[in-house]
């Protein structure tokens, strides 16, 4: 492909793009694909000759596009959403014709200096403390596994890197029963083994108890293990449930263990005052990561990772090799030192021309629009006699279920409103998806899309009330 021919083909697929999220609203939401329907249908080998561009893009419209489900439909309300708007795609295309590769300073000077001050600006926004410093990572799986690899080197004083295990010690590691699998994984990961990760019971609301987790660092302690990190959840993925941070943050302080917070979905919220309290004692807390690429308009992806000690962060991860020596000292950032990856996309470019283009009220609004979207459904749910919420809504995430006056059976509830979700879910109108609290079948509605509005969401609890009365 030439350049004259790219040009042509680029503004064909602007035309597309645009056309794409304007019609988006007529497609299934979740695929209807079968498994195999698309692997069957592309060659068992590659070309051997280039083809027409033409001929790929047909394909793609035809192969691909029905194997899709689409997050940008504004009836999307399954797990959490995955955000991206306008300007966010607009520096995605630039990003990638720059083709740049950002592991450090001197790789692309702007793309080091733009993301060291958009970190700052949304530290701003969300109002994190100013001892905290950011850096983006890919996910929030990633930055609580920084968070985890940075807490077993500070507090083995750098030994596990250099020697591996061998001080003798067993490091202990606690999160709630809700807290995401990403904790899991990373205490995996990082060589602690999952024996070692205490789930630590939760309220009636599904947040952390603190007395319970300080009960069981205490008898950790007594018996001779060495209590590492606390993962503290604000805004769970079954629920949005918040882990009271003050009081687990004192618990930490008290015996000296690294509090991680993961506010990877709920965090987006913080750019409203209103839900400040959410994060009361972050003051306590040694690192904190959110995904703009889940609920700010930002695509994916782009994880906020923030942390109070920098220097533990970059000694944890630093290597040196010849070819990578530079001159700039320490008046840079070389971020290929603040995670796990070496190589690194110019993601600071999508939230500059976010944030700048909504500007913080415009984000404010767009958030406050899904709240009180929620809000209200959640009203609804909680009048209708037939269905009921199964957990506190303080966001945008509704957890509910269909329960209709004559059943009582926990088995029957749960295999009816698994039916009433697939129904759903087959008709293409909307997709939401499920968890489950307290051994009950839970239907999870987000109503977090860029562009979902009142509309949507009416059409969403018409379809449910009817579905339902129909399976009932
Ligand atoms: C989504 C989610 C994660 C994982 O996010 P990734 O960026 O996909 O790794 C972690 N924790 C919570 C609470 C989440 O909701």
């Amino acid at each position: 492909m030439d350049l004259e021919q790219f040009r042509t083909h680029a503004h064909e697929l602007a035309d597309w793009m645009a056309d794409y999220l304007k019609e988006v609203e007529s497609l299934p939401v979740r695929s209807p694909s079968i498994p195999r329907a698309i692997i069957s249908r592309l060659p068992v080998s590659p070309p051997l000759e280039g083809e027409p561009f033409e001929r790929i893009l047909s394909d793609f419209q035809s192969i691909i596009l029905p194997g899709m489900t689409h997050w940008q439909h504004p009836s999307f309300f399954a797990y959490f959403p995955a955000n991206s708007s306008p300007p966010s795609i607009l520096a995605e295309m630039l990003t990638a014709t720059l083709g740049a590769q950002c592991m450090s300073w001197v790789t692309s000077p702007a793309a080091t200096e733009l993301e060291e001050r958009m970190m700052e600006w949304l530290g701003q926004m969300i109002a994190l403390p100013p001892t905290f410093t950011g850096v983006i990572q890919d996910t929030a799986s990633t930055a609580t596994l920084c968070a985890i690899l940075t807490a077993r080197e500070h507090y083995s004083f750098h030994t596990i890197n250099q020697r591996g295990f061998t001080d003798g010690v067993t490091y202990t590691a606690y999160c709630s029963t809700e807290a995401h699998s990403s904790i899991e994984k990373g205490i995996k990961i990082a060589g602690l083994g999952k024996d070692h990760l205490r789930t630590i019971e939760v309220d009636e609301h599904y947040a952390m108890r603190p007395d319970i987790l300080a009960r069981t660092i205490r008898d950790d302690i007594r018996n001779g293990y060495r209590p590492l990190i606390v993962t503290a959840a604000v805004g769970t993925t079954g629920s949005t449930a918040i882990d009271p941070l003050r009081p687990i943050g004192e618990i930490c302080r008290e015996h000296d263990v690294w509090l991680h917070v993961d506010a990877a979905f709920a965090g987006s919220a913080l750019v409203l005052p209103e839900f400040r309290w959410m994060i009361d004692g972050i003051e306590l807390a040694d690192s904190f990561v959110f995904n703009p690429h889940k609920w700010l308009l930002t695509n994916f992806d782009c994880s906020a990772y923030f942390v109070k000690n920098v220097e533990a962060l970059v000694r944890t991860f630093e290597i040196l090799p010849e070819y990578l020596k530079t001159t700039e000292g320490t008046r840079v950032n070389n971020y290929r030192d603040w995670g796990v990856q070496l190589g690194r996309r110019f993601r600071a470019l999508k939230l500059w021309f976010v944030i700048r283009s909504y500007g913080v009220s415009g984000l404010q609004n767009t958030l406050r629009s899904h709240v009180r979207l929620a809000q209200k459904l959640a009203g609804h749910i909680a009048e209708s006699g037939t269905f009921e919420l199964l957990a506190p809504v303080p966001l945008n995430t509704i957890c509910f279920r269909y329960h209709p006056a004559g059943i009582t059976d926990d088995q029957a509830l749960n295999a009816l409103n698994a039916r009433l979700l697939e129904t759903l879910n087959a008709t293409g109108k909307l997709f939401l998806t499920h968890t489950k609290l307290s051994g009950k079948f839970t239907l999870r509605l987000v109503i977090g899309q860029t562009n979902v509005q009142q509309d949507h969401v009416t059409r969403a609890w018409d379809l449910i009330c009817e579905t339902a009365r129909t399976l009932g």
